[in-house]
C-alpha cells in the first residue's frame, strides 16, 4: 500500500509545486474579486472570492458578458469606455462602480483593469480586479454623518452665542435706560425736597405766631378764658405743637437729603441729664397713660462729646416712640453702659413690639409699620431716620431689637465717648 502510494506521488507529481499551481492558489486566496474577459468579450474565468461574494455558481457566471456584472443602468456605456481606455492605455486604475450579488444587493467597488497580452503582444483579453469598498464606504458615510452632526452642533452653538450677544447688548441698553431713569428721578427727587424745604419754612413762620398767641391766650395775658374756651385753645396749642414738630422733621430731612450733613457742635454732654430733662417734658403724657419711666446709668457713666440739642432731639424721638407704642400701665427703661471707648444706650419698652422683618425698615424715611396706629399719635415716619442721621453724624450706630409683635422694643445705640 505504501509503495503503490509512493509510486503514484512520483508518477503524477502530487507533491510537485509548479508556478501555475502557485498562481492558482494566489488567485483564489486574494481578497479582491478577479474576472478574466476573453477575446469574445465574455467572462472566461473568475476567482473563488468573486463566486462567494456574488453568490452565483461558477457556471452561472462564466460565459456572461462583462455588462452583466456591473450594477448600473449605464453598464453598457461603462464597459465600452473601459474597452476604449484599455485600447488606448492598456490599463485602468481606481475606477469607481458597483456590482450586484444574486440577492439583488448592490455594493460599491473600485476597479483596476489591464489588457492581457502574450509575449508576442497578441491580445488575450482583459483582466479586471474589483476591490469591494463597502466597508470603507460605510466608514466614510459614518465620518460624513459625524461631520454633519459636528457642523450642526457648531451652528447651534453659534446661534446660541448670537442670542447671548443679543441679550447682552439688550441688557446694556436697558442698563443705560435705567441709569438715565435714575438720573431723572434724582432730579425730580431734588426738586421735591427743595419744594418741601421751602414750604416748611413758609409754614413755620405763621405756626410760630399761632403757638405764641395760643400761649398768651392760655396764660390769660389777653383776658381770662372760660373753661370751654380754654379747652378749645389747648387743643389748638397741642395740634399746633404737633404740626411744628412735623414741619421741623420735614426740614431736617430735606436738609439731609440735599446732602448737607448735620452740623454737629461738639461740647461735653451728660446723657443722664438729657434723659431726665426729656422725662420731665414727657411727664404729663407718661402720667396720663400711667407709664413708668426709669433711667439707670452706672455712677461712672462718662460725659460724652456731642451736640446736646441734636442728641436731645434724637432721644426725644426714640422715647416719644416708646410712649406712642406702649399701652397704658406699661413701662419704659433707659439704661446705659461703658463699652471700651463707646457708650451704649438702650431704650426699652414693653409695648406693641416690631416684627423681625421690619426691624431695619423702621429707620427708613417715612416708613411706618402700621400707619393707622401712628396717624392717631401724630407721627409721619421720620423720627427714627432723623435719629439715625444724628447718631451716625456723631460716629455711632443705632438699631432696633424686638422679640416680635407684642413683645416690646429695645432701641440700642452707641456713641463714641470723645
Ligand atoms: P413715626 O413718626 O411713625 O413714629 P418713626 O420713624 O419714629 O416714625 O418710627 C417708624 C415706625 O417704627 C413707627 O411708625 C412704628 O411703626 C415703628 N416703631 C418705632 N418705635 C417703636 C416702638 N418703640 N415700638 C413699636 N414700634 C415702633
Amino acid at each position: 500500500y505504501v509503495s503503490s502510494f509512493a509510486y503514484a506521488m512520483v508518477r503524477y507529481g502530487l507533491m510537485v509545486v509548479t508556478p501555475s499551481s502557485i498562481a492558482g492558489d494566489v488567485v483564489n486566496m486574494m481578497p479582491d474579486l478577479l474576472v478574466v474577459i476573453g477575446l469574445d468579450r465574455r467572462i472566461s474565468l473568475v476567482n473563488r472570492r468573486l463566486v462567494e461574494r456574488l453568490g452565483y455558481l461558477m457556471e452561472e457566471i462564466v460565459g456572461k458578458k462583462m455588462e452583466w456584472l456591473i450594477a448600473s443602468p449605464k453598464a453598457e456605456a461603462l464597459c465600452a469606455q473601459i474597452e476604449t481606455t484599455l485600447d488606448q492605455d492598456g490599463i485602468i486604475s481606481d475606477q469607481l462602480t458597483q456590482l450586484r450579488n444574486k440577492d439583488g444587493r448592490v455594493f460599491p467597488v473600485r476597479l483596476d483593469a489591464v489588457r492581457a497580452r502574450d509575449r508576442f503582444s497578441n491580445e488575450l483579453g482583459n483582466i479586471l480586479i474589483f476591490r469591494d469598498i463597502s466597508e470603507a464606504q460605510k466608514m466614510l458615510e459614518k465620518q460624513e454623518e459625524i461631520i454633519n452632526e459636528l457642523t450642526r452642533t457648531k451652528e447651534r452653538m453659534l446661534s446660541i452665542l448670537g442670542d447671548t450677544t443679543e441679550a447682552r447688548d439688550e441688557a446694556k441698553l436697558k442698563a443705560a435706560e435705567l441709569a438715565k431713569a435714575v438720573e431723572d428721578l434724582k432730579v425730580v427727587d431734588k426738586m421735591k425736597t427743595e419744594f418741601l424745604s421751602v414750604i416748611s419754612h413758609e409754614l413755620r413762620t405763621p405756626l410760630t405766631s399761632i403757638n405764641g398767641y395760643t400761649g398768651l391766650l392760655l396764660d390769660g395775658q389777653v383776658g381770662q378764658l372760660s373753661d370751654d374756651q380754654k379747652k378749645a385753645v389747648e387743643v389748638i396749642k397741642r395740634e399746633g405743637g404737633h404740626l411744628l414738630t412735623l414741619i421741623n422733621s420735614v426740614l431736617d430731612v430735606s436738609r439731609l437729603v440735599a446732602g448737607k450733613s448735620l452740623e454737629i457742635k461738639k461740647e461735653p454732654v451728660l446723657l443722664k441729664r438729657l434723659l431726665e430733662e426729656i422725662a420731665l417734658a414727657m411727664a404729663p403724657q407718661l402720667n396720663e397713660n400711667r407709664i413708668s419711666f426709669s433711667v439707670e446709668l452706672p455712677p461712672d457713666f462718662p460725659t460724652i462729646e456731642g451736640d446736646p440739642d441734636k442728641l436731645s432731639q434724637m432721644l426725644t424721638n426714640i422715647l416719644g416712640n416708646s410712649l406712642k407704642y406702649t399701652p397704658q400701665a406699661g413701662w419704659i427703661k433707659a439704661s446705659g453702659s461703658l463699652q471700651g471707648d463707646q457708650v451704649e444706650i438702650r431704650i426699652a419698652d414693653n409695648g406693641i413690639g416690631i416684627a423681625k422683618e421690619n426691624l431695619e425698615k423702621i429707620f427708613e424715611k417715612f416708613y411706618q409699620v402700621d400707619s393707622s396706629i401712628t396717624r392717631s399719635t401724630g407721627g409721619v415716619g421720620l423720627g427714627l431716620s432723623i435719629a439715625r442721621e444724628i447718631v451716625e453724624a456723631h460716629g455711632g450706630k443705632i438699631w432696633a431689637e424686638s422679640e416680635g409683635l407684642g413683645w416690646g422694643t429695645t432701641i440700642k445705640l452707641t456713641l463714641p465717648v470723645a
